[in-house]
């Protein structure tokens, strides 16, 4: 019976991953090589990206800004410098009322 019952789970546990895909259960530690930090899943290989700073995954829009930001195509400032400022400071504008 226990037989029986372990080759219904390999069964179940093919078809799921063939329509569902990996679940990324079981991965690495996180680990930098090359200014990129990730973690690896032990059963597909993909790997994870991670962030160091916040110790969790990244989510896709982060990926996609930071392969960006590598690439050239994205220039990543500071928020505080790069907005223009509209009205010198000190100086109000004429505003007739
Ligand atoms: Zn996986």
């Amino acid at each position: 019976m226990n037989f029986l019952m372990a080759c219904l789970q390999s069964v179940l546990n093919f078809f799921s991953k063939i329509f569902f895909g990996c679940t990324h259960s079981r991965v690495t530690r996180p680990f930098t090589i090359a200014e990129e930090t990730y973690e690896v899943c032990l059963d597909c290989g993909k790997q994870i990206f991670y962030s160091a700073q916040e110790m969790r995954p990244l989510t896709p829009w982060e990926i996609r800004r930071m392969k960006a930001a590598r690439a050239g195509e994205l220039k990543v400032v500071p928020i505080n410098s790069a907005v223009p400022r509209l009205v010198p400071g000190g100086q109000k504008p004429n505003i007739a009322a």
